[in-house]
């Protein structure tokens, strides 16, 4: 549902604006606000889920497909590789509690995370 405290909520229902790249009726997906590479875009839920940890068999169907939306952009991108991050928890990078997946790519990454 609708979080009125949440950044993300309001991303997703437009309240507060962002760049656009893709919409439907359960997905948002737009251009992170700080880019850590030459693409950065985030995929979210529009309903709140607060994190990767609060996945269940209720909401788990938005999860899918929010992969084959990451499947779609990438290829209609080109992307040639990338990276798909879900920080889940402060202690892993969390800074906004609305669930949300990192696409990354353009850059040579490194494994491991810091
Ligand atoms: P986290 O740190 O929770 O994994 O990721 C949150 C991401 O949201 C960060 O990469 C941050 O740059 C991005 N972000 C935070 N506030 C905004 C905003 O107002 N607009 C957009 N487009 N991205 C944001
Ligand atoms: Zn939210």
């Amino acid at each position: 549902m609708f979080n009125k405290d949440c950044l993300f909520c309001k991303i997703a229902s437009g309240d507060v604006p962002s760049s656009c790249i893709y919409e439907d009726q359960l997905v948002y997906a737009f251009k992170d606000i700080a880019p850590q590479a030459p693409v950065h875009f985030l995929v979210i839920p529009k309903r709140h889920i607060d994190s990767a940890a609060d996945i269940n068999a209720e909401n788990s169907r938005v999860v899918a497909h929010i992969f084959e939306i990451i499947a779609k952009l990438a290829g209609e991108q080109k992307l040639e590789g990338f990276r798909i991050v879900s920080n889940c928890g402060e202690s892993a990078g969390q800074s906004v509690k609305h669930l949300h997946f990192h696409v990354l790519s353009g850059r040579d990454m490194t494994w491991p995370p810091g």
